[in-house]
């Protein structure tokens, strides 16, 4: 299997082989609290000990300077022992230390990071709320200022690392202004510490993976805690959120890495040892078919991962590439444990090997860090909206000679912005693109200069006249036309919408 990427610096490439080294050593470790449900206090000790809560730190705080791809690189391998191990150490990394790396001033940094490097404050993020999921705008959680303090009053649940965790990124709403709210400047982030007077732990769920990791219902009942707590200034808090989920997303899907990674060491283990039909079942093509399938999900979603790290750590904001990664390794995770299950027969859906409770893990990472309707809403919009200059319509008309549709790339003879011109273009578009509207920007392409308003005007004649159809935008806005049959009909003879393949019967055409 691949270990480094050709990219990764001396310090990342050397980080990676130690953590092999340490959940290689520690795994049965992760075996024993996916029965025992213990947390996993001791390995994580070891980890601190190693620096490796430093490893998004830059060095000036005590920590190891590695960025994303060096905590990444941690996850991955930590995932491998188990996945308590591994969200324990990843939301701390999302809980606290990149909000205040990223967006702490410096005695906020002074004060926590150097601490957090040494492992001795873990951390957890507190987005979440009983009425408050995918759509986190919405939080209701309240933090009122009372001069040098903010009170705190609400509930967040299904937080990861509760009661274990030390300190709390805790996002609040401090603004009920319509203005604030529609400008997204309404909530701010807070660090919370465990054991501030009025905050309490309400419920720790039974779940069905993430085995040892306390996850649960906090409540705030009016929390005083200093201003100073508060994270960057009053209404940044949804910024923030937004940077913290980037970078949580990439942490959460290298954590679905080691999972997949030794799904691929049992069953290709496992199958050179089990004899059916007098062969070992790792001969059978259609295991070996299964088999490639894993590889080819592990490997791309490790990609994917590592590429988004790779931008964040160049300064980019990977909002696209991390939600990708995100989608792409929660879905590839699931089928990869699922296929796992399926090769190794029975024994894999025992619980006498690791393998069903990664696979029980699975499901969680579609629906933690946002699910992944949402990370198709991520891709969707921040995709098309980041390619939409390479993403332009290209112009398509009759071609001369051959009379069938074809795009053009050479500038067209432009028509006069008169009823008769845009008539003409929309009659001409019907045979290029006989089921679509045209865009304004379309239609002026090819009309001599004109303004919105100038083709407006001559599009809202043509249609009182019964020759255009308009399309509004939601906001009722004029945004794109057609021309109706009469258009059609008034544009062009009807022999110059007809398009028949020489090979079609002549007796078939009337
Ligand atoms: C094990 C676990 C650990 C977690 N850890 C933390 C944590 O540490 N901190 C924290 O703050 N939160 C945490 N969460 C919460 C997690 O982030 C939320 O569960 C997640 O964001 C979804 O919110 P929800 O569960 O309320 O679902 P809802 O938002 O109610 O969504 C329900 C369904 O509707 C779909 N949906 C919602 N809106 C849309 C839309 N606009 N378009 C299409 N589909 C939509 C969703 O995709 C989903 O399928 C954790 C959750 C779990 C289960």
């Amino acid at each position: 299997m691949v270990r480094a990427f050709p990219w990764w610096n001396e310090k990342q490439k050397r980080l990676a082989e130690e953590a092999k080294a340490f959940a290689e050593e520690n795994i049965p470790k992760g075996e024993e609290i996916t029965w025992t449900k213990k947390y996993p206090t001791e390995m994580l000790k070891e980890v601190a000990s190693k620096g490796w809560f430093g490893a998004f730190i830059p060095e000036e705080y005590g920590g190891m300077g590695a960025g994303v791809t060096g905590v990444s690189i941690i996850a991955e391998e930590l995932s491998r022992v188990c996945s308590a191990l591994a969200c324990a150490y990843a939301v701390t990394m999302f809980g606290g230390v990149e909000q205040l790396v990223m967006h702490g001033n410096n005695e906020q940094k002074e004060k926590w990071l150097p601490k957090m490097a040494r492992g001795e404050l873990l951390g957890a993020v507190c987005i979440t709320e009983p009425f408050v999921g995918s759509d986190a705008a919405g939080i209701e959680t309240t933090a009122r200022r009372e001069g040098d303090e903010y009170v705190l009053n609400g509930k967040k649940r299904f937080i990861s690392n509760a009661g274990a965790a030390d300190i709390y990124c805790v996002y609040a709403k401090t603004s009920d202004q319509p203005e604030d709210r529609a400008r997204y400047r309404h909530l701010s982030a807070f660090i919370v510490t465990k054991g501030t007077p009025g905050f309490s732990v309400e419920r720790i769920n039974e779940l069905p993976g993430w085995l040892g990791l306390p996850n649960g219902v906090l409540d705030f009942n009016e929390v005083r805690i200093p201003a100073e707590n508060r994270i960057g200034e009053e209404g940044d808090g949804w910024k923030i959120m937004m940077d913290g989920l980037n970078f949580e997303r990439v942490l959460f899907s290298a954590g679905m890495l080691g999972p997949m990674r030794e799904a691929l060491r049992y069953v290709i283990n496992y199958t050179q040892r089990r004899v059916q039909f007098g062969q070992r079942t790792i001969d059978m093509p259609t295991n070996q078919f299964k088999i490639a399938d894993m590889i080819t999900d592990y490997t791309t979603s490790r990609l994917l991962v590592y590429y988004a790290a790779y931008l964040m750590d160049s300064g980019i904001v990977p909002m696209v590439e991390a939600a990708t990664a995100k989608l792409f390794a929660s879905e590839a995770s699931e089928r990869v444990l699922s296929q796992a299950i399926q090769v190794m027969g029975g024994d894999g859906w025992t619980r006498f090997y690791p393998i069903e409770s990664f696979f029980r893990d699975t499901k969680v990472n579609q629906i933690g860090a946002g699910t992944s309707e949402v990370m198709r809403i991520v891709i969707f919009r921040g995709w098309t909206r980041a390619m939409a200059k390479e993403l332009t319509m290209p112009i398509r008309i009759k071609h001369e000679k051959l009379k069938i549709p074809i795009s053009i790339t050479h500038p067209l003879a432009k028509a006069a912005a008169t009823e008769d011109g845009v008539l003409q273009i929309l009659a001409e578009d019907y045979f290029a693109n006989p089921g679509l509207y045209m865009t304004l920007d379309d239609i002026k392409k090819r009309l001599t200069e004109t303004t919105d308003e100038q083709l407006i005007q001559i599009l809202t004649t043509l249609e009182q006249k019964g020759l255009v159809k308009i399309f509004k935008d939601r906001k009722g806005r004029i945004s794109m036309a057609k021309a109706t049959y009469n258009g059609l009909r008034k544009a062009k003879p009807l022999d110059y919408y007809k398009l028949i393949p020489e090979w079609v019967s002549k007796e078939h055409i009337f």
